[in-house]
């Protein structure tokens, strides 16, 4: 379960973040997650959990921001998201597209602290 590797990494980049703010907890972690970046929110909900216990993030919320993938249309010369991020086709135009904007990230967005 890759998941759990990203929860503790998760807890150490929230940890220093919130010692340089002078902080002694955290106490929600705001994450955007991509359609494509193969991380299940539940999974990561449970690894989090797992991982946080004894830590500054102990009974800290993790908001999980599921972003979509969304993609350049050359054609459109516009981007549009995917209603199926498997299908890699313009939702407007149908054509195929290779474009990718974003959809595989898994950015730690902000934190709050006490
Ligand atoms: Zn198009």
């Amino acid at each position: 379960m890759h998941e759990l590797s990203i929860a503790m990494n998760l807890v150490q980049i929230a940890e220093e973040a919130a010692r340089k703010a002078g902080a002694s907890q955290v106490t929600v972690l705001y994450l955007r997650v991509g359609a494509l970046s193969a991380i299940v929110p539940e999974a990561l909900r449970f690894g989090f959990e797992i991982v946080t216990d004894g830590t500054m993030l102990a009974g800290a919320r993790l908001e999980i921001e599921e972003v979509p993938v969304r993609i350049f249309c050359e054609h459109c010369a516009a981007e549009a998201d995917l209603p199926n991020p498997q299908i890699f086709c313009c939702p407007t135009c149908q054509r195929p597209t290779g474009h990718m904007v974003q959809g595989r990230e898994l950015e730690l967005t902000s934190l709050e602290v006490t």
